[in-house]
């Protein structure tokens, strides 16, 4: 049975922090048509000090990084995205063993405490066009892919894929949540910055689980 170890996890977080880092300016300049300006900057600034974090934390817990990387995001990232990937970071981190190394269903189960947290927390349903019309329908996929975990790296670049196109089905939609909403129809025409970093994470969760 596959499994998460601490050495994934970590490379997780560090791909999708270069990949924010990379994109910085194409979160921003989403964020610029239907919000502040500020998504690539802010989830930049957060997620090098959770990097910083985790290379000055000592390993063992796969729980006490999440936990980690919840409190740095909560603290650095700033606005709504800060408030949702840290405190969904953290309900992650309460489902997770504490082990260096847990099951890839404990893996899951975790990522569906996250999810859970983000929808208690922003309101949000699929078609609002938020993180969680990446988020929710990827949460679908790699649960049904549980029964299948030999494949698991190629339905990880697969699930990837699906969230970039998750993502760019926002540019279609009404904003319903978060600061876009105010716009109105004058939102649709645009990607959701959001909806498109967290189709980064699904793309460095592709990346760590393909090396290890
Ligand atoms: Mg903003």
């Amino acid at each position: 049975m596959p499994s998460m170890k601490q050495v994934t996890f970590r490379d997780l977080w560090q791909r999708f922090a270069e990949l924010v880092h990379e994109n910085k300016s194409v979160l921003n300049d989403l964020d610029a048509a239907i919000g502040d300006a500020d998504h690539g900057s802010n989830m930049d600034r957060g997620l090098e000090k959770a990097v910083e974090a985790l290379n000055a934390s000592p390993e063992g817990s796969l729980r006490a990084d999440a936990k980690l990387i919840g409190m740095t995001l909560m603290s650095t990232v700033g606005g709504a995205s800060g408030a949702l990937w840290g405190s969904g970071m953290l309900k992650f981190a309460a489902a997770l063993p504490d082990a260096p190394e847990v099951t890839w269903a404990d893996f899951v189960n975790a990522l569906g405490a996250f999810v859970e947290a983000l929808s208690k927390r922003g309101q949000a349903v699929a078609g609002d066009k938020t993180m969680m019309d990446v988020f929710l329908p990827a949460m679908v996929e790699i649960q049904a892919q549980l029964s299948d975990e030999e494949s698991l790296p190629a339905s990880m670049v697969r699930l990837a894929d699906q969230a970039k196109a998750w993502s760019d089905g926002t540019r279609d939609l009404v904003a319903k949540r978060g600061r876009a909403a105010y716009l109105g129809e004058r939102s649709a025409g645009h990607i959701d910055p959001g909806s498109l970093s967290s189709a980064f994470w699904f793309e460095a969760l592709a990346g760590a689980v393909g090396q290890q």
